[in-house]
């Protein structure tokens, strides 16, 4: 087996490559709105209601209607996966990973439709598709590969006459429910990792973009997953959603989206329904309010780009964008002068278009929130670049930057989803990391110094599960940077990481006396 290593990003300068990608356009095109029924125990099953899934850069678009989810549906899925899971956790750990590795070989082979599609379901410039594309393939190498590591369990001692084995097996029926701004790697990501682990999965990917997750599942069996083993079944997470986690027979739920969705997840699968044995397992993967640090000391035009690529890259609709930037007061001026201008120089529009660096926002709601705070930071502080919106064919949200905020503005407390980035002085560099350390998340966190010591300052006191130095706060790579954060921000599950397999199954230890 050839080591893991991270599928390189498309270099769209060279022709042969944005030709490529115009191809991929093509052929989504050639499928756009079409219907996509639920898939339950590989069965295709149609409803009469339906989820629209359209291109946010151009309301007109539709990408697919996709079936929609209920109670009956989701019970009938459950049993599906549960008959499944009596099969598949014995199917033998090798051809769990083989299934992976097939379904990472079919999707390079259609890398740029896929990203395309990405595009046109999620507003996705290509840079950034293509990102979202290469690390759904990743989590396929790197978690078939961790299966196969652990597949053997781990050493554990015996004394003479004793023989003493410590092996992991799956624990159950998972509830993957993903959220839509890595609709292609977080989705498939967290539905892989469950089943290379031989659970089974019912997977609800989120209502904005679940046209992506149908083309995921039949990468899926067509790399040979037996039917029942991932059951797609989309629908309102109020009550598609609900249902499942309180199920009796849900092992687990593997969630990542926002903090309230995640707490009310976290409050009601600890409660202990009819006919229930075991305590749920949740992994929860939720908001962030990230903060990149710049010392006095410090390399300014780094610091600045690093801003402006970490706040407006995907129209900051990552959960580790940087929509907070905090400045030792002397270079203050200097930084935000930059920001500005680099800001001002960014492109937006339908990302179809390839010379776009920021699309639109996901939705009308977001749109919305996005503008309400906008208004709120025109209160708070020094409206210096952006503040506009159009929804007319689209929601465009241009990129935007307030300046001179308090540490306790709104705007520096909660987490906007969107391309608006809060700035503010510190008097001094311990003093910007006192401030970054002031909200109740702790997913990611940057830090621009040349100073040795601020740094590993920052390394011990700067509390977030992804810390940069010298770079943006965004970008992470499965295998290189696993991802996962503190506090409100989840349970640290460390995607892409060396121990995310073991989340989701159970150690067992057998010893036997000869
Ligand atoms: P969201 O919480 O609105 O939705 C996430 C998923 O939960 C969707 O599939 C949705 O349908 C479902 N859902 C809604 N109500 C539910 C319920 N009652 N029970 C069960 N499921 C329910 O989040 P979103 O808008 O899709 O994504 C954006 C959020 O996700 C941001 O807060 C972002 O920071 C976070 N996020 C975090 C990470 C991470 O790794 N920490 C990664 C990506 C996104």
């Amino acid at each position: 087996m050839i080591p893991y290593k991270h599928e390189p990003f498309t270099d769209f300068s060279i022709e042969e490559n944005r030709k490529a990608y115009l191809e991929g356009l093509k052929t989504v095109e050639g499928y756009l709105g079409q219907d996509y029924p639920l898939i339950i125990g590989g069965e295709r099953v149609t409803t009469e209601d339906k989820i629209v899934s359209f291109n946010p850069a151009d309301k007109e678009e539709i990408v697919g209607r996709v079936s929609k989810s209920n109670k009956e549906l989701a019970e009938k899925a459950m049993q599906e996966a549960d008959a499944a899971f009596k099969t598949w956790k014995k199917v033998k750990p090798e051809v769990r990973a083989d299934v992976l590795f097939r379904a990472a070989a079919i999707i390079r082979r259609r890398k740029h439709e896929f990203s395309a599609l990405l595009t046109k379901e999620a507003g996705k410039p290509w840079n950034e598709a293509d990102a979202d594309t290469a690390e759904a393939i990743d989590f396929l190498e790197y978690y078939g590969r961790q299966m196969l590591r652990l597949k053997d369990g781990m050493p554990m001692e015996s004394r003479p006459g004793e023989y003493n084995r410590y092996d992991y097996i799956p624990l159950g029926v998972g509830v993957v429910i993903s959220p839509w701004n890595f609709a292609f790697a977080i989705m498939a990501g967290t539905t892989v990792a469950a089943m290379v682990a031989g659970n089974t999965v019912l997977l609800k990917p989120a209502s904005t973009t679940p046209v992506v997750a149908y083309k995921f599942i039949e990468v899926l069996e067509e790399a040979g997953m037996p039917k029942g083993v991932v059951n797609y079944i989309p629908g309102p997470g109020a009550e598609v959603g609900d249902y499942l986690v309180d199920h009796p027979n849900t092992r687990f739920i593997s969630f990542t989206g926002s903090k309230e969705v995640g707490l009310r997840i976290a409050e009601r699968s600890s409660k202990v329904n009819e006919g229930q044995i075991w305590m749920k397992r949740l992994i929860a993967e939720m908001g962030g309010k990230n903060t990149m640090v710049v010392d006095n000391n410090a390399d300014l035009e780094l610091a600045a780009q690093s801003i402006v690529k970490s706040a407006f890259g995907f129209s900051g609709q990552k959960c580790s964008a940087g929509s907070r930037a905090v400045i030792v007061e002397d270079v203050y001026d200097e930084v935000l002068e930059r920001v500005v201008e680099l800001t001002n120089e960014l492109t937006i529009g339908n990302t179809v278009d390839q010379s776009n660096f920021m699309g639109p926002v996901i939705d009308g709601n977001s749109y919305k929130k996005i503008m309400d705070y906008i208004e709120i930071g025109k209160g708070e502080g020094r409206l210096v670049a952006g503040g506009e919106g159009d929804d007319s064919t689209g929601f465009f949200v241009n990129p935007t930057v307030f300046a001179d905020l308090d540490p306790q503005a709104r705007i520096m407390q909660e987490e906007i989803f969107g391309p608006v980035v809060g700035l503010m002085k510190a008097k001094d560099f311990k003093e910007a990391i006192d401030i970054a350390n002031n909200t109740e998340y702790g997913l990611t966190g940057g830090v621009i110094t040349n100073n040795r010591e601020h740094l590993e300052y920052a390394r011990d006191e700067f509390h977030v599960g992804n810390l940069y130095f010298n770079r943006g706060c965004t970008g992470a790579i499965v295998g290189y940077q696993s991802f996962g954060g503190f506090n409100m921000s989840g349970t640290d599950s460390k995607a892409g990481g060396p121990d995310y397999l073991v989340l989701h199954m159970q150690a067992q230890t057998t010893s036997e006396m000869f």
